[in-house]
């Protein structure tokens, strides 16, 4: 069976220290341990070393505490680490703007982002009471702007009338005029989803932004992406600002490692939580409960 980190911690520590406080050999059998449990949650490489460095330098010389043992001392440090570190406070959308309030959403194909675009859109109509303009901008695949049009009717938010051969752009223009128009609170645009990080794409979507001066840009990322989620929050934060990070599939087996490494390298918060397919399986992001599964 699976041993959690807290009980390997514990046999680790309990037999090396014998001291008042915790040595840095204590401190480095046990992260050997930590690494180990990083990695396995899927935390990028190159975060797992600046994590490890700043447990390293918590733990180093700490008193031995007499009501715990030294193991769930040390499970106590990584876990409020990992707290600091994927950002304290459960942050949520920023609609504190002139309206409407645009949300421009992004993110690799396959992510969830279209799904997530119409969780948000609910979320905003029927627990905020804003009310909502949907746009897809993906020129590319009429498929794509057609089920944006399906989950817009079925979470009843209304979708920016398809007009055929414009351009991204053009159509992000037409639905930032018809939300002034039309008295939206906010509007939502779906960018073209792209298979790896690419340039034309990435240069459409910064034009998007140019154009229309979203107050919020949302990354859309797989949970179960693993050690490309580095690259990938890098890339997009890079060449298009992210303001925070939508974190899908966490519904289903990944332990969390790409929360930590997404929001390691860019600074970004995660903003909301996927759990699933259907449309109100939106979470706000709790860090502790992440720090937990990461833990195992
Ligand atoms: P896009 O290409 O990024 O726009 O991705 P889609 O929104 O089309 O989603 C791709 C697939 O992932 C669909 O079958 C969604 O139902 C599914 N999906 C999206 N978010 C979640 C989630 O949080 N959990 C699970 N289990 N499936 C999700």
């Amino acid at each position: 069976m699976f041993e959690g980190l807290s009980d390997k911690l514990s046999h680790i520590l309990n037999a090396l220290t014998r001291r008042g406080a915790l040595t840095e050999e204590d401190v480095n059998a046990a992260l050997r341990e930590v690494r180990r449990a990083l990695l396995e949650a899927d935390v990028a490489l190159e975060v797992v070393r600046s994590f490890t460095d700043k447990v390293r330098a918590r733990a180093v010389g700490a008193e031995v505490i007499k009501s715990v043992s030294p193991g769930q001392q040390v499970v106590k440090i990584v876990h409020d680490q990992l707290v600091e570190m994927l950002g304290a406070e459960a942050e949520v959308i920023d609609l504190n703007a002139a309206p409407p309030v645009g949300i421009l959403m992004v993110g690799l194909q396959g992510s969830g982002k279209t799904t997530t675009t119409a969780k948000i859109a609910k979320r905003l109509t029927d627990r905020d009471r804003r009310k909502v303009l949907l746009a897809s901008l993906d020129t590319r695949r009429p498929a794509a702007m057609e089920q944006l049009a399906v989950l817009g009717r079925q979470v009843g938010v209304d979708t920016l009338p398809i007009v055929a051969g414009q351009s991204a752009v053009q159509i992000a223009r037409r639905a930032m005029e018809a939300a002034r128009l039309g008295g939206y609170d906010v509007v939502m645009l779906d960018t073209a989803g792209r298979v790896t990080v690419d340039e034309g794409l990435m240069m459409e979507a910064a034009e998007v932004k140019a154009a229309t001066n979203p107050h919020e840009v949302l990354l859309v990322a797989d949970a179960l992406t693993g050690q490309d989620a580095v690259n990938t929050a890098r890339a997009f934060d890079e060449r298009l600002g992210v303001t925070g990070i939508v974190l899908t599939r966490m519904d289903g087996d990944a332990r969390g490692g790409a929360a930590l490494s997404m929001r390691a390298v860019t600074g970004k918060p995660i903003k909301l939580v996927g759990t699933g397919e259907k449309v109100d399986a939106l979470e706000e992001f709790h860090p502790s409960r992440v720090a937990n599964r990461i833990l195992g």
